[in-house]
C-alpha cells in the first residue's frame, strides 16, 4: 500500500527526518499525493530534472506555486557534493570527484569523443572488494555499496556539467569504481531508472554494466534488463593466468563464465573486455585461448591498453603488439575494437585519481 496512509505523522509535526531525495520514487509519490499535485505535473517535474538537467529550483517552477515550498523543504536534489574536477588537456575528458554525505570520495568520468556521443563512466561502490592486480581501485579496499540515489546523481551531475556545451549524456557505462554485480539490487534499480522514459530516458543499448565475472549476477542481469549491455572483463582466457590477475576467477571459473555469457547473449548484447598486458595476456597462447573461448558466441571483443599507476608492477603491451593482437583476432573472424585511452593525463582509469588524492591528503606522496 502506498500514499497518504503511509505518511509519517511525526514528520508532519515538524520532527526532523532525513530528507527524501528526488530519486526516491515512493517518497516523491507520497509527497505528490499529500500535496494533491497532478500525476502529469509530477511527470513534467521529472522531465525538467532528469531529461533537461535543470536545477531543483527550475523543476519546482513547473509545480503549482502553493506547492513549491513543500517540495523544496522535503526534497533533496543533490545527493553527492562535487569535491574536485580535472579536465584532460588532451581530449577534454573530465574527471569528477564527489564526496558522499558520509565523507567518502567516489569518481565519475565524462568522456567526450569527437563523435559527440558523450559517455559517462560511473561508480557503483566506494572502493572495491575484488582486488584485481591491474586495478587501482583495489588499493583503496572496500567501504560500502553506493545507493540508487548516489549512482543516479553521478549521471545528473554529468548532464548538468556538459549542458552548456550543448552535450548530454548518451552512454552510461558502469566502469568506474566497484563491482556492479556485487551491488546488484541498487545497480539494477538505477539501470531501470536510466532507461525509464519517465526518468532519464536513455536507450538500453547505451547502458553497459561491466563485471569482473559474477556468474549469477550476469544471468540475473540478462533476465531483468535484456535491452541493456553486459560487458565481461575477461582479460585472459587461461584459467591460471586469470586467477593471478583476478581473485574472483577462483569462484567463477572460465567454464562457468562461458555458460553465463552464452545465456546472456541469447537474451541481449554482450561484450568481452580484454586488457593487453605485456608477456601476461598478449602472447600467441593467449590469443589462441581467447579465440577458443569465444568460439561461435555472438560477442564483441574490446581490447584495452593498460593504464599504469603507482604501485603496480604490471606493464602494458606496446602499441604495435596491441595492433598485432587485434589484427590477428580479426583474421580469425572475431568482431574486435582496440580502445583508445581517453583522459590519460587526468588518470581516468578506475580509481586512479581518488587513490592519488587520498595519498596527497595523507601526505604519503
Ligand atoms: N568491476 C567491474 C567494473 C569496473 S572496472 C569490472 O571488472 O568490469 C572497468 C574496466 O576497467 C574493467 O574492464 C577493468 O578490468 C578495467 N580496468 C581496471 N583497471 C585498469 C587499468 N589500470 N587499465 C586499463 N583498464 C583497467
Amino acid at each position: 500500500m502506498e500514499g497518504v496512509d503511509e505518511v509519517d505523522t511525526e514528520n508532519l509535526s515538524g520532527v526532523v527526518q532525513p530528507m527524501a531525495t528526488i530519486y526516491d520514487a515512493e517518497a516523491v509519490e507520497a509527497l505528490r499525493k499529500r500535496a494533491a499535485v497532478q500525476p502529469q505535473t509530477l511527470k513534467r517535474f521529472r522531465n525538467v530534472l532528469f531529461k533537461q538537467a535543470a536545477s531543483l529550483e527550475e523543476a519546482l517552477a513547473v509545480l503549482p506555486v502553493e506547492q513549491q515550498a513543500g517540495f523544496r523543504e522535503q526534497l533533496q536534489a543533490e545527493v553527492l557534493v562535487l569535491h574536485e574536477t580535472r579536465v584532460s588537456e588532451i581530449d577534454g575528458a573530465e574527471k569528477l570527484i564527489f564526496r558522499t554525505q558520509d565523507n567518502h570520495l567516489i569518481e565519475t568520468v565524462i568522456l567526450k569523443p569527437q563523435s559527440g556521443r558523450t559517455a559517462v563512466c560511473i561508480s557503483s561502490q566506494v572502493g572495491c572488494a575484488c582486488y584485481c592486480s591491474f586495478c587501482a581501485t583495489g588499493l583503496m579496499g572496500f567501504s560500502r555499496n553506493l545507493t540508487v540515489a548516489e549512482i543516479l546523481d553521478q549521471v545528473r551531475w554529468a548532464n548538468r556539467r556538459i549542458k552548456l556545451e550543448g552535450r548530454s549524456v548518451r552512454n552510461v557505462v558502469f566502469m568506474g569504481m566497484g563491482e556492479p554485480l556485487l551491488n546488484q539490487a541498487a545497480v539494477f534499480e538505477a539501470v531501470e531508472r536510466l532507461i525509464d522514459p519517465a526518468w532519464f530516458n536513455l536507450s538500453g543499448a547505451h547502458v553497459t554494466v561491466s563485471t569482473v565475472g559474477i556468474a549469477p549476477g550476469m544471468r540475473a542481469f540478462a533476465e531483468r534488463l535484456p535491452s541493456c549491455r553486459l560487458a565481461l572483463s575477461l582479460h585472459s582466457a587461461r584459467q591460471s593466468v586469470r586467477e593471478r590477475l583476478i581473485p574472483q576467477a577462483r569462484n567463477f571459473p572460465l567454464s562457468v563464465l562461458r555458460e553465463a555469457l552464452e545465456e546472456a547473449a541469447e537474451r541481449g548484447t554482450v561484450m568481452i573486455e580484454y586488457l593487453l598486458l605485456k608477456n601476461v595476456t598478449d602472447q600467441p597462447e593467449d590469443l589462441a585461448a581467447l579465440v577458443d573461448f569465444v568460439g561461435d558466441l555472438r560477442v564483441h571483443v574490446n581490447l584495452i591498453p593498460f593504464n599504469s599507476f603507482t604501485g603496480s608492477n604490471l606493464e602494458g603491451a606496446s602499441e604495435a603488439s596491441c595492433t598485432d593482437f587485434s589484427d590477428k583476432l580479426k583474421k580469425r573472424g572475431l568482431s574486435v575494437t582496440l580502445r583508445r585511452s581517453l583522459g590519460a593525463d587526468i588518470m581516468a582509469a578506475c580509481g586512479q585519481l581518488v587513490q592519488h588524492k587520498l595519498k596527497i591528503d595523507k601526505n604519503i606522496v
